[in-house]
């Protein structure tokens, strides 16, 4: 598919700032470029595939479900929705998708793992069955189905760095991080209850992850934060 033209924002001048530097030419840089529209991959081998794809849409990135290595070939980042991590694990390597796609992300692609899709992107995992592996990335450990049985399913406020204001975030049998290397960034932690002070967002470079699955709450924000760091990568 040809790329659309690019946009230009109406009313800027063209490289006034461009060579000095500073917050004003961030700025203006800013204002004078292009709008790039960036292609986000959602892997749809299982879990909320589409509303992925319709978060990722209403922020202005182009979405479209990865299946196969072509497919995969054809996208700047890529989305891991939440599921089972074990069966998402099986299904990659059924789908000859789990090499290239651990290559694409050694190669520095942008990927954003919900809940099962954080495991998967994680370097350690405890409470994995036998055998499961990760494709890794992100230098942490994760607990597995973590909140124990009292807190399994819930939903609770968070504070997200790099998001304005409070994120409403529902956590589905979710791990939690319970190491973060040094590569790593924690972004939030559970506030209050038994959980609270248990990290639940991290990000390493253009590699982002949740315990919770922002796709279910209609709040597109953390979609958003991860465009962002798309368009930055490219
Ligand atoms: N418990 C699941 C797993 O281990 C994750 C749950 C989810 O993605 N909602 O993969």
């Amino acid at each position: 598919m040809a790329p659309p033209d690019p946009v230009r924002t109406p009313g800027t001048k063209g490289g006034r700032f461009r060579r000095s530097g500073g917050a004003w030419a961030t700025f203006a840089r800013r204002l004078d470029s292009p709008v790039v529209t960036v292609t986000v991959g959602v892997l749809a081998l299982q879990g909320d595939v589409r509303e992925h794809v319709r978060a990722l849409t209403s922020v202005g990135a182009q979405a479209v479900p990865v299946r196969r290595q072509r497919e995969l070939d054809g996208v700047d980042a890529l989305v891991i929705p939440g599921g089972e991590s074990t069966t998402i694990d099986k299904l990659l390597r059924a789908f000859d998708l789990f090499g290239p796609l651990q290559e694409r992300l050694r190669g520095g692609m942008p990927a954003y793992g919900s809940c099962a899709g954080m495991i998967l992107l994680a370097d350690r995992v405890i409470g994995g069955i036998e055998g499961q592996q990760t494709l890794g990335g992100v230098d942490v450990t994760v607990r597995r189905n973590a909140f124990g049985r009292q807190v399994e399913s819930f939903e609770t406020d968070l504070a997200i760095d790099g998001i304005d204001g409070p994120v409403h975030a529902v956590f589905i049998r979710a791990p939690w991080v319970e190491e973060v290397g040094p590569a790593a960034t924690v972004l939030a932690r559970v506030e209050s209850g038994p959980a609270a002070g248990r990290i639940v967002a991290v990000r390493q470079g253009p590699l982002l992850v949740t315990s919770f699955h922002p796709e279910v709450t209609g709040d597109t924000r953390v979609h958003q934060l991860f465009v962002e760091i798309v368009r930055d990568t490219l």
